[in-house]
This record gives C-alpha cells, structure tokens and sequence, in this order.
C-alpha cells in the first residue's frame, strides 16, 4: 500500500474548505517546476495569498504528501471553466461553485527532477497512488486523465509530448486495477466492457457517442440524462436511445454548464473574478461563472466600480485638482518631492507644473484687461469656441466669464 504523508493547507487560495460533489476522476500534473519537491510546494501553497491555485497530492519519487482531504475542491483543472471531458461537468461543490472539474476530480501533482525529467520512481508512485484512489472510488479508467485532457493546458508536458509515456503510466494503473485484490474496483468498466458486446446496434452507438465524449454510458446515467431531456420511463429501448442520441447531439454535451452558479452573489462573483479564478476575457469569465451575460454584466459593473474605489488616487485626479493641491501647499516644495507626494509620472507631474504656472502667469494679466476688452477678443474668435475653452483661454474665473459672456450677448444684440 502506498504510503501517504498528510500536511494539509490552510491557505484559502489553495483550500477554499468546501465539499467536492463526488469522487469522478483523477487528473494528473506536473510541477513545472525543477528542484522543488513536497514539502517546497507545501510552504509554497500554505504562504499563497495571491493566486488561487493547488493540488490534492504532491509526489517526488517516493514521497507523497496530500494537501487537500480527497472529498474537498482545490484549483488545480479550471483555467478555462469548463472541462472537455463532459464526464466532469455539471457537478457543483457545496458552495455551488461552477459545475466541472474541480468540483468533482482528485489531482495529483508530479514533482521534477533538477534536469525536468520526471524520475521513473515518481511515476511508479504516481501508479500506485492513481490505482489506490481509483479502487477506493469504483472509477473506470476512463476517468484517469491528464490536466491537458480537461482544459488543453500542456500538463504534464512529458505526458503531453510523449504520449508513449503517458499510455505506460495508464497500463500501469490499469494491470493494478484489473489484477486488484479488490475485484469490485473496476466492477463499473468490466460490465460495459461485456454489456457492450451484447448490446444491440441502437444500443452501440449512444454509447459510443457518450465514451467518446467523456461521459458516463451506465444505465443510470442515461436514464438520469433520458429524464433530463424528458423522455419518460427510460428502459432503455432502441427508439427511446435514438431519441436521447439526438437530444444530446442537439445539446451538444462537451461544455458549458447547465446550471448558473446558483447561491452566489454578485459580489461574490466579483470578488472571484478580481481574484482571478475566472480566467480573463469576458466570454470566458462569463462561461466560467456560468451565468448569463445580464447577471454577467452586473458582475463586470461591480469590478470596474472596485477598481475605480481602490486605484490609487492620483490615477484619479485631474491636473487641475493636482494643480490646486500643490498651489496649496499639500505636496511640499521642490518638484521631485511633489512628484513623489502626487505619485505621478514625470509626464503627468510635467502637465501638473505647467498647469501651476499657468495659473500663476494668470494672477497678474487678466486683471488689466477690461470685460469690454475680453468681450470683444471673445467676438473676434481669439479664445476658440465652448465657454469651458474659453473662460481658460481667458484664465479667468467663473464670475468673470460670466460677466464676459453676458458682455457678448449684449454687444450681439
Ligand atoms: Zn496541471
């Protein structure tokens, strides 16, 4: 039996505490990472405060430290949010989060050695641990699968370059499974291996459709689909598996969960998007959250009027607020301290200076020239059109142009 070491994160990035749905599948990874090994990855994910991300196992050669319990959800198979294996959508945790793969799947993580080459020990534990988790869940191998098999993702990259060396990997889980002192582990695909055989051609062919789509062809699970699409009494004959055929071709099973993440907030959602567990892009956003694209807007507003509240507040001020702040004193003397006080750019800080003298070259001229005077340059086009345009160009205050204006008026009629 292998031999299980438990460090368990407390890091909410890596460990949210919520209940997967059920046991489905079993994902494989690889650490990207050279010369790092369990307890690094463990230090690592138990300080992550940034990214949501995280792994069920860790495993280096003989070692294998599990960081999350089995039946709870971590972020390890959900960049894009949705699986392509359609048997890993549409199952939430017990926060009702989306409906795919992290909700449902176990992943184990393969660590690398100095070089980047997964060690043959590595691998051979990670056979022993699959084909462990396996049998305690009843899974099929055709519930083994890789990260890139999910989402596209490359990973693990040997796994994904060499599919030689992946297809051992899974001969090797497979001959622990088939030669199992626990017979009943692989119960669920040796009977629709020999249903299968007898099945008649009707029958064949939905289940075809359905292996080749990554879903689950059991009886149960197509007369619980057969019920969804409304056909009644699902016994599985020839015309009611042509009809479900159809819907689920129709339906088109291979992504996008059926249910809006249900219970959340849009805040919530908010708080998720911000933190980057909704991927980027917005139709990816929305498809992740698995919301429509009203509620989706509402979550959009709800960002974008946080990243208006929490920017810094330069980023927020016009030259002309900056311009008063310094005309008053708030940013002491000298330009590199004000520059640093405003926290602006050199060219931002530049448009503030020219602003102050501007308004310092204004104190001493508009006071000479008359209403009447200002009044005709106004008529004569000297100061462009629009009042805003115009009260600066005269560098006058609002009071004055005012009077200017009511000036022009009088000399037009
Ligand atoms: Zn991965």
């Amino acid at each position: 039996m292998v031999k299980i070491t438990e460090k368990l994160l407390t890091s909410r990035y890596s460990r949210p505490r919520t209940k997967m749905h059920s046991v489905r599948g079993v994902v494989m990874h690889y650490t990207a990472n050279p010369n790092a090994n369990p307890d690094s990855h463990y230090r690592f994910f138990e300080y992550n405060n940034r990214r949501y991300a995280g792994a069920h196992y860790f495993v280096k050669r003989g070692y294998i430290v599990r960081m999350i319990p089995e039946g709870e959800t971590t972020y390890h198979a959900n960049e894009t949010g949705y699986s392509k294996v359609a048997a890993f959508n549409g199952y939430y945790s017990s926060d009702g989060y989306k409906g795919n793969a992290n909700s449902c799947t176990i992943g184990i993580e393969m660590e690398l050695e100095p070089d980047g080459s997964i060690h043959p020990e590595t691998i051979r534990t990670c056979i022993l641990l699959a084909a462990d988790i396996m049998r305690r869940y009843n899974l099929p191998m055709s519930r083994l699968v890789r990260h890139y098999d999910i989402t596209g993702k490359i990973c693990p990259l040997q796994f994904v370059r060499d599919p030689r060396a992946y297809q051992e990997f899974r001969n090797g889980v497979s001959r622990l499974l088939s030669g199992a002192s626990n017979p009943p582990a692989v119960a669920e695909e040796a009977t629709d291996k020999v249903s299968q055989s007898k099945r008649p051609v009707n029958n064949l062919s939905i289940v075809d459709f359905m292996e080749a789509h990554g879903m689950d062809s059991s009886f149960s699970n197509r007369k619980k689909l057969a019920q969804q699409f409304g056909i009644n009494g699902y016994s599985g004959t020839a015309n009611q598996n042509i009809e479900l055929l159809k819907k689920l071709n129709a339906s088109d099973g291979d992504s996008k969960p059926s249910k809006p993440a249900k219970g959340k907030s849009v805040k919530q959602m908010a708080d998720e998007v911000e933190a980057g567990k909704h991927g980027s892009g917005h139709a990816n956003r929305r498809k992740s959250l698995g919301v429509d694209s009203d509620t989706y807007a509402k979550v959009r507003a709800e960002v974008n009027r946080r990243a208006g509240v929490s920017a810094p507040k330069p980023k927020s001020k016009s030259i002309a607020q900056m311009a008063d702040e310094v005309v008053a004193g708030k940013h002491g003397s000298g330009h590199n301290n004000r520059r640093r006080s405003l926290g602006v750019s050199q060219s931002v800080y530049n448009q503030v200076r020219a602003e102050v003298n501007r308004r310092a070259g204004i104190k001493s001229a508009p006071k000479r020239k008359s209403i009447t005077q200002m009044a005709k340059e106004v008529v004569a086009g000297k100061h462009g059109q629009g009042h805003a345009n115009r009260q600066r160009s005269l560098g006058v205050d609002n009071a004055t142009y005012q009077k200017v204006r009511a000036r022009v008026n009088q000399m037009y009629k």
